[in-house]
């Protein structure tokens, strides 16, 4: 940690602050300027107490980390990026990745359905929700466990893996029997104890971005899995609640970009939940995979007028299909394949 002290404080004052620093478990160095001092506190904050509470002491103009918070999902831990490997399908590598499906599952000939033809216009990875996350308590709720029944048939059907939502930890060990990927999604992205439970599955977790999170406060969450012995987490970017209604959340593409810096950990852009209108996904899709996205997660349906959940952001077969051709030359133009 950096401590400045304020300009012109005596030199009692500044003692102060030193025998503060070294009784907090720190080696205080001291660094004289013209104008300033500056305290190099020498120590790592994760076995000691935080020097922050010296930011209310008044000799002290402000304290500053010079680590990073988060340590394992770091650039600095790993340098090269991480392959996730699911069912054989690799995401973070040079292919790029498409997981789509329904928002809700809700019968065995729409999921099915929808599972052969993602399969069919190139999705590798098929999503479904069997607990749903919904605002209210009086709209479908999912089916639970024969949702996941569901989902292992078209699995076993498809030969695609499965990504499908964990909303409790009470069901971590039932959710993770079917799926391939756990989901954790927005609105649980900082419910601390799922995301250690949904880590010691073992299975890969894609963590969605909460609705009102900072990217720091996303990278922690994401330290939540790799600091209870999961290396395989995706960070998954869907949208931010900003003050514009035109859009269901506002995306924020400019996260790629930041987690490929920050980290080594792969992105997935779902541009469903991001725009919440099925006409913006595929300008939503060509940017991410131009700004360096790892995948997408994409809502499909083959009635979406009448979906149980998500209605106005899912696309048509024919939608994705054209989608998936569409984004060709987007794909081959950013390196990938
Ligand atoms: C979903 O993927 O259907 C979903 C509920 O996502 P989110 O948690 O991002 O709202
Ligand atoms: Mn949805």
């Amino acid at each position: 940690m950096i401590v400045i002290l304020r300009p012109g404080i005596s030199k009692k004052e500044e003692a102060q602050v030193l025998s503060e620093i070294k009784k907090l478990g720190y080696r205080p160095h001291v660094m004289r300027g013209v104008e300033r001092t500056v305290v190099g506190a020498i120590g790592d904050e994760r076995s000691h107490q935080s020097l922050e509470v010296l930011t209310s002491w008044p000799q002290v103009e402000r304290v500053m980390p010079v680590q990073q918070r988060y340590k394992l999902v770091s650039r600095e831990a790993q340098k090269s990026n991480s392959i996730i490997t699911v069912r054989g399908v690799p995401i973070g590598g040079k292919k790029f990745q498409v997981m789509a499906g329904p928002c809700s599952v809700e019968d065995e000939r729409q999921l099915l359905q929808t599972a052969h033809a993602v399969k069919k216009a190139g999705a590798t990875i098929l999503r479904g929700g069997a607990f749903k996350p919904r605002t209210s308590p009086y709209e479908f709720q999912g089916l639970g466990l024969k949702g996941l029944k569901l989902l292992g048939k078209a699995r076993a059907e498809t030969g695609l893996a499965i990504i499908t939502e964990l909303l409790s930890e009470q069901h971590a060990d039932l959710v993770a029997q079917y799926a391939d990927i756990i989901q954790i999604g927005a609105r649980n992205a900082q419910n601390f104890q799922l995301l250690i439970a949904a880590a010691k599955t073992g299975k890969p977790v894609l963590l969605k971005r909460g609705l009102s999170m900072k990217i720091e406060e996303w990278l922690l969450a994401g330290e939540y899995i790799l600091s209870n012995n999961n290396p395989n987490l995706m960070f998954c970017e869907r949208g931010i609640r900003t003050f514009e209604t035109y859009t269901r959340n506002t995306l924020d593409l400019s996260t790629i970009p930041i987690i490929k810096k920050e980290s080594h950990c792969p992105i997935i852009i779902d541009p469903s939940q991001g725009a919440g209108r099925a006409d913006l996904v595929i300008a939503m899709c060509k940017g991410a995979v131009a700004m360096g996205a790892d995948g997408l997660l994409i809502e499909v349906h083959p009635n979406p007028a009448e979906a149980w959940s998500d209605g106005a952001q899912q696309l048509t077969f024919d939608g994705f299909a054209r989608l998936m051709e569409d984004l060709q030359p987007f794909i081959a133009a950013a390196g990938r394949e």
